[in-house]
């Protein structure tokens, strides 16, 4: 198989070094998988979508989209910048939701662009509440409790206070109470239960609207964790939420690079800065365009691997800013000419495999991917 031919290059210029391509009818087609997955604990739980970090580095703007008109009405990003953008690009009964809540000085601001804050202190609350009666409007808002991982949202006794004084609440037209898990990802782990117990805790003393805890990999878990919203990211983009198991999500991303050279070496061969790795046997070695300042992890330098037309080529060396080479003597030589892509990230080189190699998780690769890539999105 040449993989230059199975390249979704469209729109892509054929000088391209390196490509991301962005497969928008698999995000969609995670959505709905984990939309159905939701719909375990009943019909009407809503299953949202997490954009932050540009739609964890594969594009906020074109993600959402998709997700919007396959029906997604909830979306959530980290603060007022990256809100702002994607708001103008969505239909207006869309809600957009700040993680971060409403920043200090900023909440004319928010309510002008019609977006929602995930209040998470008592000053916020206060903050936004006195943005309300300014503005002679009730506020949209959810509050967020804090029920172990100690990182944002209400303390218990914060949330204690308002349990007994729900005139705190005046003015604020509340969408629902939240609150995250510090280990879902962790099959079996207590502690996921335990967060949920304390949050019905809170629930069952405040007053009533929707409530949300589980992000990807929670909505695997119990059917408890579910309640009434969802807040999926990483599993959209292709991540497997269950670690412990064959991943339940489509691929999403397909990072290629071009080979830039290829040369026969003989053995005891240095290759790269620091001569760190030398050939055993003589060698067939192809340099690729893409190196650490394009998100390729400098830790991936003589562990990680790519494919060349479907053959396995171990990263041989340091990745340099711009490149990498690897030993590409497995790769048939006529598939091997300056001008093939590698596949760095894909089908055949699944991003929690890169991440595993890289020392770090999927979440990390994704979302420091490089600003040179050639960009391309596929469907929807
Ligand atoms: C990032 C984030 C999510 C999404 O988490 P994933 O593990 O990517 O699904 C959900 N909720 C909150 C509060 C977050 O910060």
């Amino acid at each position: 198989m040449g993989l230059s031919e199975t390249v979704p290059t469209g729109g892509a210029p054929a000088t391209a070094g390196a490509v991301l391509a962005v497969d928008l009818d698999a995000v969609v087609g995670n959505w709905r998988t984990l939309r159905t997955h939701a719909h375990r604990a009943g019909p009407t739980v809503e299953c949202g979508a997490v954009v932050k970090a540009d739609g964890y580095g594969l594009g906020a703007g074109p993600v959402a989209q998709a997700l919007a008109r396959a029906g997604c009405r909830t979306f959530f990003v980290a603060d007022l910048e990256e809100a702002a953008s994607l708001r103008a690009t969505l239909p207006e009964d869309v809600r957009v939701l700040l993680l971060h809540g409403p920043a200090m000085g900023a909440e004319r601001e928010l309510a002008a662009h019609n977006l929602t804050p995930v209040l998470n202190t008592p000053d916020d609350i206060a903050r936004w509440r006195a943005t309300a009666m300014a503005l002679g409007r009730p506020l949209p808002a959810m509050i967020h409790i804090d029920t172990g991982m100690n990182r944002l949202g209400l303390t218990a006794s914060d949330a204690d206070r308002l349990a007994d004084d729900p005139a705190l609440l005046t003015g604020l037209e509340l969408q629902g109470w939240m609150s995250h898990l510090a280990s879902a990802d962790v099959a079996g782990d207590g502690m996921a239960t335990e967060q949920d117990s304390r949050f019905r805790a809170h629930l069952a003393r405040l007053p009533r609207a929707p409530a949300s805890l589980a992000a990807s990999s929670g909505i695997f878990r119990e059917d408890r964790l579910l309640h009434n919203l969802v807040r999926p990211g990483a599993a959209l983009y292709g991540v497997n939420p269950t670690p412990e198991a064959p991943n339940p999500m489509a691929p999403v991303v397909r990072l290629l690079g071009r080979v830039l050279q290829v040369r026969e070496v003989p053995a005891g061969a240095a290759v790269g800065y620091g001569a760190t790795y030398r050939t055993a046997a003589p060698a067939r070695l192809a340099t690729i365009a893409v190196g650490y300042a394009d998100g390729y992890f400098r830790a991936l330098g003589s562990s990680g691997h790519v494919t060349i037309a479907g053959a396995r080529a171990p990263v041989v060396g340091r990745i340099s800013m711009d490149l990498l080479t690897v030993d590409a003597t497995r790769v048939p030589a006529q598939a091997l000419v300056p001008g093939v892509f590698a596949e760095l990230i894909g089908p055949d080189r699944p991003l929690d495999d890169v991440a595993a190699d890289a020392g770090t998780i999927a979440y990390e690769i994704l979302t420091g991917l490089g600003r040179r890539f050639c960009r391309v999105y596929q469907g929807a």
